[in-house]
């Protein structure tokens, strides 16, 4: 755990420390690669350790992977899908969670572009959750706002990356709060880059149109001949115009999509396996055709892992306004790595960030992933050695 060992893959940026700490003496700061980390100030700590037994690193309560229900499926509305990032699964939960009175904490772009968690209470209002940010969100002290709201007797939707849904359910259990009320949806989470090297793309972006960004979305649905590529972006600047972005060309996306410049616990991250942490997890049916030839994972299908009795419930009530099929878990693990084992980090991520602090970010990227003899080579001798390895131990 990073508050005693100070291992910088041992804190995931969660922020629950900062939120229970009982004297307010732990602050978030930015390291050299723009992740931050708590900091206490021990003039004023009082030894109580919550911080540490509130660290989602320590979580232990997974489900049981034999249990989950897997299903694949699409939202009964072509539109819906398209502004989704997968097949629309959280917008049918978040409909129906709604008619029974749930809020719903979800992540969105602020208006400077900034990803944290908000609360919202209408469909309109769910609207700004849905596309994955491929940032690191700010949990937005909403630990603390979901446990009072839980004690007055509301209802509460939770959506996040896997680590923060863990997060929140240790802060709960600390706070000795009855959780019958509230509905946890995680995701698959292949790892998340910071909001500093996300803010210094944007300026660059900004630079070279000589206009605001004003707008930006992740897995914008562009249409490519006949297909679709759903890894897209869509930029909209202030001067009116809008450019889509692919990952080939994209400096951020490739950033994204090659692994380069993760938060380093996500390369050993705990939560990376069948068995989860929420009720409700969800993802992409990557390879879904080979099942269902007659969908399109590249235009969205949700994968979707109800993973005890409360996610069951849900799945149920989802099947108004979704089709859906079932999937074994094997599938699922299979064709989502992400349910098997963590990200393996891209071999030029120091370089990138090294490069990125004198450069820029676009620079760091068309260096850091530019193909030369000798990185696929070196890239090629590692991978080999790696197995090996394994093969020994
Ligand atoms: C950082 C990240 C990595 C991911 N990696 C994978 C992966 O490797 N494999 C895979 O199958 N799926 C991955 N996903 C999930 C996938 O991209 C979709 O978010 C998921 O399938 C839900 O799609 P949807 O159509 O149901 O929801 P949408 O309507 O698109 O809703 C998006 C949901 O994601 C939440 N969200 C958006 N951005 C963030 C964020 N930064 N942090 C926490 N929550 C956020 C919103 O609150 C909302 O609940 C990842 C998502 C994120 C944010
Ligand atoms: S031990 Fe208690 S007082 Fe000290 S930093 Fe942690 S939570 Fe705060
Ligand atoms: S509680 Fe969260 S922010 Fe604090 S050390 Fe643990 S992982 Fe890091
Ligand atoms: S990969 Fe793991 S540690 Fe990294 S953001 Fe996702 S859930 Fe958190």
């Amino acid at each position: 755990m990073y508050l005693q060992d100070k291992k910088k893959k041992h804190c995931t940026g969660c922020r629950a420390c900062a939120d229970i700490c009982p004297k307010g003496c732990i602050s978030m700061k930015e390291d050299g690669e723009g992740f931050l980390y708590p900091v206490i100030d021990s003039e004023q700590c009082i030894q109580c350790h919550l911080c540490e037994r509130v660290c989602p690193v320590g979580y232990d309560a997974f489900s049981e992977k034999d249990q989950t229900d897997v299903w694949a499926g699409v939202y009964d509305s072509s539109d819906v899908i398209c502004k989704s990032s997968s097949g629309g699964a959280f917008t049918a939960i978040y409909e129906q969670l709604l008619e029974l009175n749930y809020v719903v904490y979800g992540v969105c772009f602020d208006e400077n572009l900034k990803v944290k968690h908000a609360m919202a209470d209408s469909s309109e209002g769910c609207k700004a959750f849905r596309k994955s940010k491929y940032v690191l969100g700010d949990t937005n002290h909403c630990y603390p706002q979901i446990r009072d709201r839980l004690k007055n007797g509301e209802k509460v939707l939770f959506t996040g990356t896997p680590c923060q849904c863990a997060a929140l359910l240790q802060f709960l259990a600390l706070a000795k709060v009855d959780t019958a009320n509230l509905i946890t949806v995680d995701l698959i989470c292949h790892g998340a880059p910071n909001q500093t090297l996300f803010d210094s793309y944007v300026k660059e972006l900004e630079q070279r149109e000589n206009s605001r960004v004003t707008e930006y979305s992740f897995r914008s649905k562009t249409p490519i001949e006949r297909s679709v590529n759903s890894r897209s972006a869509k930029i909209v600047f202030a001067n009116g115009s809008v450019k889509t972005v692919l990952p080939k060309d994209d400096p951020f996306l490739k950033a994204y999509y090659s692994r380069l410049c993760y938060r380093p616990s996500c390369k050993v991250c705990p939560f990376a396996k069948p068995q989860r942490v929420s009720d409700i997890t969800l993802g992409d049916a990557w390879a879904i055709e080979l099942l269902y030839p007659e969908w399109d994972p590249l235009a969205g299908v949700s994968l979707i892992l109800a993973n005890n009795e409360k996610g069951k419930g849900v799945v149920e009530r989802i099947k108004d306004t979704m089709t859906l099929r079932s999937v074994t878990i094997d599938w699922a693990t299979q064709s989502n790595r992400q349910l098997r084992e963590p990200t393996e980090f891209h071999d030029r991520r120091r370089r990138f960030f090294r490069r990125w602090k004198k450069r820029g970010f676009s620079s760091a990227v068309a260096a850091s992933t530019k193909d030369s003899l000798y990185w696929s080579l070196y890239a090629k001798v590692k991978r080999r050695w790696k197995r090996l390895m394994r093969g020994k131990l």
